[in-house]
């Protein structure tokens, strides 16, 4: 039998799937970029045909996003993670607050990263309702400190698929935020924001590159000191997101995908595909008996669905069959469990169609 070359539904939360057209243009070029005679990977990064890869990235992400121009644009090394650490190191000074609104997995993991550097105001930001449900904490019922130096969010909780349905209104203070999730997914009004970051491979292209949006003007408050210069927004920016050998292949990848999206209509018409995919599957979710929904209506995320089987059992033959009928990566995170669907921009109406199609077959097969 010969290995099947078919290429799945990918409902991976990260790294995650990739447009096709995009794979393929970047197989097309692998071995010689433009001419150039070599790989993007290959190519020096001081060249002006690198300059211009990033020049026409940088441009492609300000279009699809709007940003306006008194914020900088970062392609930086290294993942997430890595933005847990470098925003209160920018933003804190020894002995200084700031409010985190602590949700599931990953901010818990800021949280951590953060407190080295500073005090942290803690607010919860996600319960569990009445009904065993995982809801947001209503705003309303938030207690922050306004003297905190900003309050840190995750605008979608990729583990247990909560997700904001709004930016945060009660904080006069700078909002930052973990877009790494649903960046591109939604249109953002960058203004309200002082940092967003996300890093690349959830919805941007490969993983080991991180993106950060900040407000240039915050740059002469940042207490960077003590730093090492690599971990300073005004240091690379002042570098032009090179201060060293930038993340060249995947700045190029994610300049691929940028154009990809610009291609499909921008971020308008993606938000339209986004909620109609979700919509999709939560609705089949939620008129089904054998299938449901861990996490309360106006809290679900659009991005990353969590759907779990009212029979906890039958989950390792769902995700051995699905994987047979090619719709791969449904397992939910190992700390929550249940089946998760992660349908980002790459992932078609078709893909979910399918997805619901098998999973009413599955439920079929057990009666
Ligand atoms: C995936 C993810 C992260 C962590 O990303 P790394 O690149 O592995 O550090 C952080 N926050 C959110 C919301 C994520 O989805």
């Amino acid at each position: 039998m010969g290995l099947d070359m078919t290429r799945a539904f990918n409902f991976s939360a990260g790294p995650a799937a990739i447009p096709t057209e995009v794979l393929e243009r970047a197989q097309k070029e692998l071995l010689n970029w433009n001419g150039y005679g070599c790989s993007v990977m290959e190519l020096g990064h001081r060249t002006p045909d690198f300059q211009t890869i990033l020049d026409k990235t940088e441009d492609d992400l300000r279009k699809l996003l709007n940003i306006p121009k008194n914020y900088k644009v970062l392609f930086m090394h290294g993942s997430a993670s890595h933005q847990f650490a470098m925003v209160p190191m920018n933003f804190l000074a020894p002995g200084e607050t700031a409010n985190y609104l602590e949700m599931d997995h990953w901010s818990k993991m800021c949280i951590k990263e953060a407190s080295r550097f500073g005090d942290m105001h803690i607010q919860q930001g996600i319960r569990t309702n009445s009904d065993g449900l995982l809801e947001l904490v209503p705003e309303n019922e938030w207690s922050l400190d306004e003297k905190g130096k900003y309050l840190h969010f995750t605008s979608n909780e990729t583990i247990v698929g909560v997700q904001f349905q709004d930016d945060p209104q009660s904080f006069s203070g700078k909002l930052v935020s973990d877009m790494c999730s649903d960046i591109l997914s939604r249109p953002i009004d960058i203004e309200k924001y002082a940092l967003i970051y996300a890093g690349a491979q959830k919805n941007i292209g490969p993983s080991g590159m991180t993106v950060v949006i900040v407000r240039e003007d915050l740059f002469e408050s940042f207490q960077t000191e003590r730093v090492p210069s690599l971990f300073q927004y005004p240091h690379v920016s002042s570098k032009g997101s090179m201060p060293n050998t930038p993340p060249s292949f995947g700045i190029y990848f994610a300049g691929l995908v940028f154009e990809w999206l610009l291609e499909q209509g921008g971020i308008e018409e993606m938000y339209q595909r986004n909620l109609k995919k979700a919509h999709m599957l939560y609705d089949y979710v939620d008129q089904s008996n054998f299938y449901h929904s861990p996490v309360a209506k106006g809290s679900r995320s659009f991005m990353n669905v969590a759907i779990q089987m009212k029979d906890r059992k039958h989950e390792e033959r769902f995700l051995h069959e699905a994987r047979e009928n090619h719709l791969i990566a449904l397992k939910g995170h190992k700390t929550f469990g249940g089946l998760r669907a992660s349908i980002y921009n790459a992932m078609s109406i078709e893909g979910v169609e399918t997805l619901i199609r098998f999973m009413d077959q599955f439920e079929q097969r057990l009666k």
